[in-house]
């Protein structure tokens, strides 16, 4: 099993080393990730400019850094090193939960490897949990997610939130809820005012939903798809047209 390991924190980020460690005990582990922290770049691509992929020495296994986005990565891993079967994309430093999914540049990872017909997955947790040294609550449960992910029948694309002390695994649905869009304004050193965007969910979690497993204590496991379509409003406008 070929598994390639990427992330949006950027290739010196803990979370992708503990995650690279997780997987090796699954098959042969290589790393393309960002050069820098590429957080909420969503599913941006690199089309204006060259990319490099240079070797990166200090992490446990073979590692590139790619100076572009987390899809860049993917795309770019995946034509370098051929056949790979999965690709893994975190630990985030921070949970990725209901409307985030837009956002995540982690995610996008794992969709970009979806778009390429491999099997991805995005893992996410609370930075604390990351960047704890020893690693102790997650680390069955990483395990646990990556065996289950790799056991048939495989889960094509698959959003996993971790909580920081995991009692037990969920499948669950996106929570798909309103922002209240907050933006702080703040004044820079130099008495420029400057603004800072805030994603915080107005309603409280669904049960059913990631955010709320994750707050009771569960891994949260979401199947996605790539299909934006509302069927249901698609079905009413046909009919409306006849
Ligand atoms: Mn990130």
């Amino acid at each position: 099993m070929r598994i390639l390991i990427t992330n949006d924190d950027g290739i010196y980020s803990p979370g992708i080393k503990q995650l690279a460690q997780a997987a090796s005990h699954f098959g042969e582990v290589r790393i393309y990730a960002p050069d820098v922290e590429q957080s909420s770049m969503g599913h941006a691509i690199t089309h204006s400019r060259p990319l490099s992929v240079r070797r990166t020495p200090g992490l446990p296994v073979e590692a590139y850094r790619v100076n572009g986005t987390p899809a860049d990565c993917v795309a770019l891993g995946c034509h370098l090193w051929s056949d790979v079967d999965v690709v893994l994309s975190g630990i985030n430093m921070g949970h990725n939960l209901g409307n985030s999914m837009w956002h995540s540049g982690t995610l996008a990872a794992a969709k970009q490897a979806h778009l390429l017909g491999i099997q991805g997955a995005a893992l996410s947790a609370p930075a604390s949990s990351v960047e704890d040294s020893n690693f102790s609550p997650l680390a069955p449960f990483v395990e646990q997610v990556l065996r289950l992910l790799m056991t048939e029948p495989r889960p094509p694309l698959t959003n996993v939130n971790f909580p920081s002390e995991p009692t037990d695994l969920r499948w669950t649905r996106q929570s798909v809820r309103h922002y209240n869009g907050y933006i702080v304004p703040a004044k820079d050193p130099f008495g420029r005012e400057h603004f800072w965007f805030g994603v915080t969910p107005l309603d409280p979690p669904e049960p059913g939903t990631d955010r709320h497993a994750v707050e009771e204590g569960l891994v949260a496991l979401t199947p996605l798809r790539l299909d934006l379509t509302d069927h249901e409003e698609l079905n009413k406008m046909l009919l409306a047209e006849v």
